[in-house]
């Protein structure tokens, strides 16, 4: 018997297939050219099942939904004191892009803006036998439940265009809240934001925080508690950028999106959701994956006040 779920998903997703507006990114030269009517939308429990429904199999890079995960190992190595000392938890407000650090010390308002994302890649150390980059991939692949990898090209053509993010990762470095090479901290962030995934992929990282951090499927305890309280925290004040505000009012949900086209939503305890649509809006956010998630929260009674 099909699920009610599915048949849900399945009219939800031609419905908002007819949505238009919005340009795909256009920021990273090897992005420029995607499909831009790829759509895909996944819901994953934290019992495991995965509904989904369109353009499932395509993969696409996370880009900025791989800043939780970051901050989350960051967490984990150091405890939220240090990594609090280099990074605030407040909202900005701002672009995703923002120069958003404190006047005095430099410290970026949150992990969700670049400023901030590049600070807690800076701050996650290697551990023997394993690179940094080597040991984020291996924490987004717990995450995601199955082994994922970096697109070479979109690391590239970031790494060759990407000025304002190297200009941030060297006002870092001068206020002293990178204190390695900013040029590693950097290609490591590039290296982060260029990981491939699926719709699937996303809704299961997304159903992993759902679940205090143990994989819904291998049972891998792939974050601990404390990171997902926090990572969830600011997922729900700054994961939507200058967008955040009315984000909560009309979703409740905390959420991250990705100029990748790909957007991802946790309702604590019970699910993850995730939605990959390339044209982006004004904030930098899916156009139809807002939309989307708009109309789940509403259709499923998600907003974080009535699904209590
Ligand atoms: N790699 C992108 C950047 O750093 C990520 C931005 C985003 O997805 O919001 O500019």
């Amino acid at each position: 018997m099909r699920s009610p779920i599915e048949g849900y998903l399945r009219e939800l997703h031609a419905d908002l297939s007819r949505l238009r507006g919005g340009v795909p990114y256009q920021g990273i030269p090897a992005m420029a050219g995607v499909n831009p009517d790829e759509f895909a939308i996944a819901l994953a429990t934290v019992d495991g099942h995965v509904y989904q429904v369109g353009d499932t199999q395509s993969e696409f890079s996370i880009q900025s939904i791989s800043k939780p995960f970051s901050y989350g190992l960051a967490l984990d190595d150091l405890g939220a004191g240090p990594v609090d000392e280099k990074i605030d938890v407040e909202p900005s407000g701002d672009a995703f892009n923002e120069i958003s650090l404190a006047r005095d010390t430099g410290r970026p308002a949150n992990a969700m803006i670049n400023a901030g994302a590049i600070a807690a890649v800076s701050l996650i150390p290697e551990a023997p036998g394993a690179t940094r980059f080597e040991r984020i991939l291996e924490r987004f692949s717990l995450c995601a439940g199955r082994q994922l990898a970096v697109s070479e090209e979109i690391y590239h053509s970031e790494a060759q265009t990407g000025h304002r993010n190297r200009a941030l990762a060297y006002l870092l470095r001068s206020f002293g809240i990178i204190e390695t090479d900013p040029t590693r901290a950097l290609e490591d962030y590039f290296r982060a934001c260029s990981v491939m995934v699926t719709t699937p992929d996303l809704a299961m990282m997304a159903a992993t925080l759902a679940n205090a951090g143990s994989h819904p499927v291998t049972g891998v305890q792939a974050m601990g508690l404390d990171a997902v309280q926090r990572v969830l925290s600011v997922m729900t004040t700054c994961g939507m950028y200058d967008d955040a505000g009315a984000w909560m009012s009309t979703v409740g949900l905390p959420a991250k999106s990705g100029v990748g086209g790909g957007l991802i939503a946790v309702l604590p305890g019970q699910l993850g959701l995730a939605v990959y649509s390339p044209p982006l809006d004004a904030h930098g956010s899916s156009v139809r994956g807002v939309a989307a998630c708009e109309r789940m929260s509403r259709d499923m009674g998600l907003h974080f006040v009535r699904a209590a």
